[in-house]
């Protein structure tokens, strides 16, 4: 199971609307809009490693 950054939802790789490579990660958006928010400003949506 994925989750989307961000807006939190979670959901099957194969139901992803869009996948972002962000720093050799790649995040998975399940929205148009989800995905432009998350380009725009990534490191708002990223977890920090720990
Ligand atoms: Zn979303």
């Amino acid at each position: 199971m994925l989750r989307d950054p961000v807006c939190g939802k979670k959901m099957n790789k194969n139901k992803a609307y869009a996948k972002v490579k962000y720093e050799k990660i790649t995040y998975y958006l399940c929205c148009p809009l989800c995905q432009e928010h998350f380009e725009k400003n990534p490191k708002k949506y990223i977890e920090p490693k720990k």
